[in-house]
């Protein structure tokens, strides 16, 4: 099937009670490993690219292989999603490139670093929604503000330092007409998110539920949302790596998200620590390899397997075959 809309995706994932991981990536072998494991579990999936990804892979080598995962996977639901877009040009020209879905990130200005108004965040964001909407683009828009930094995209505040008010989140939803609404509630991007097992003073789902609760026809997105879990990060480390003790989002919590609104969960972290893990274990036990499918066919194994397992935690596995997609212009006459 062609590329699907996020919007679709994350209705059905609605209807169903639940959650949708959106998995980074930046080359061939990780949309591979996405695709096997949404093949193996018959799972629904968003694939973002970033800004970084985008030019990383020239953009159009990005594209056709997203075109090349629905010829090879043609019964799996997959939309295209622009992670962090800083500017409604940017959102402008993924669209044009043909990603379904975007994301205005106006909680940040176009630098991709300071601290935005909120008056400019819906100015931006609105801007996004009505330029994507006609074309049946979904966007997803953002308030407050996440913490950490990742290629290169984030203020590196403290992630309490602007914990979604979800009042004005209410407001935002109506003011911008989003599909929907990333929030900040104490989680981080990249891998250095807890310095301890989180509870509820560093991870805020009671901000999460009262968001919920006041917008609960709005799809809640956590960023941020890897599990870092031990055992990626000691086959690093065990091979030569140097990470300092962490830690991420646990399922659970992410779970309690997923009963409170929550459709959509990107994870970028735990995969890197797969695809990481899986390439020092070769080069450490195999000096003698050079031949690059040596390590990659490991890696890409590994990192199926984390991203089947979060397909099954978050509850898509199983619902790859519940509806038939939409196109772009049957979305575009939905918004008018
Ligand atoms: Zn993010």
């Amino acid at each position: 099937m062609p590329l699907v809309t996020m919007r679709q995706l994350l209705d059905e994932a609605a209807k169903g009670g639940y959650g949708v991981g959106a998995f980074n990536v930046n080359n061939m072998e990780q949309i591979q490993s996405i695709m096997e494991a949404a093949r193996e579990t018959k799972s629904p999936v968003i694939i973002q690219a970033s800004r970084g990804a985008r030019s990383y892979s020239q953009d159009r080598f990005l594209y056709h292989l997203m075109i090349a995962a629905t010829e090879v996977y043609p019964e799996i639901p997959v939309a295209l999603h622009l992670d962090h877009g800083n500017s409604p040009e940017t959102c402008k020209s993924a669209i044009e490139m043909g990603f379904t879905s975007v994301m205005m990130d106006g909680s940040l200005m176009p630098d991709g670093k300071t601290p935005s108004t909120y008056e400019y965040n819906v100015k931006a964001t609105r801007e996004v929604v009505e330029m994507a909407h006609a074309k049946g683009v979904t966007v997803e828009g953002e308030i407050g503000v996440l913490g950490g930094i990742e290629d290169g995209h984030g203020a590196g505040v403290d992630a309490l330092a602007h914990v979604t008010d979800p009042a004005q989140a209410a407001e935002f939803a109506r003011a911008t007409g989003i599909d929907a609404l990333a929030i900040a509630i104490g989680t981080s991007h990249g891998a250095y998110k807890f310095t301890r097992k989180p509870t509820g003073d560093i991870l805020k789902m009671d901000v999460l539920i009262e968001i919920h609760r006041q917008l609960p026809a709005t799809h809640l997105v956590m960023h941020g949302s890897s599990s870092v879990p031990k055992d990626l990060q000691d086959i690093i480390n065990q091979y030569g790596g140097k990470l300092r003790p962490t830690w991420g989002v646990p399922v659970e919590e992410i779970q309690l998200g997923i009963r409170n609104g929550v459709r959509k969960i990107n994870v970028d972290t735990d995969n890197r620590l797969a695809i990481t893990g899986a390439i020092r274990k070769v080069f450490a036990e195999k000096p003698e390899e050079f031949d690059p499918r040596s390590y990659l066919k490991p890696a890409r194994e590994a990192m199926k397997k984390v991203v089947a397992q979060r397909m099954t935690q978050f509850g898509q596995a199983g619902h790859a075959g519940d509806y038939a997609p939409l196109s772009l212009q049957e979305m575009a006459a939905r918004y008018r």
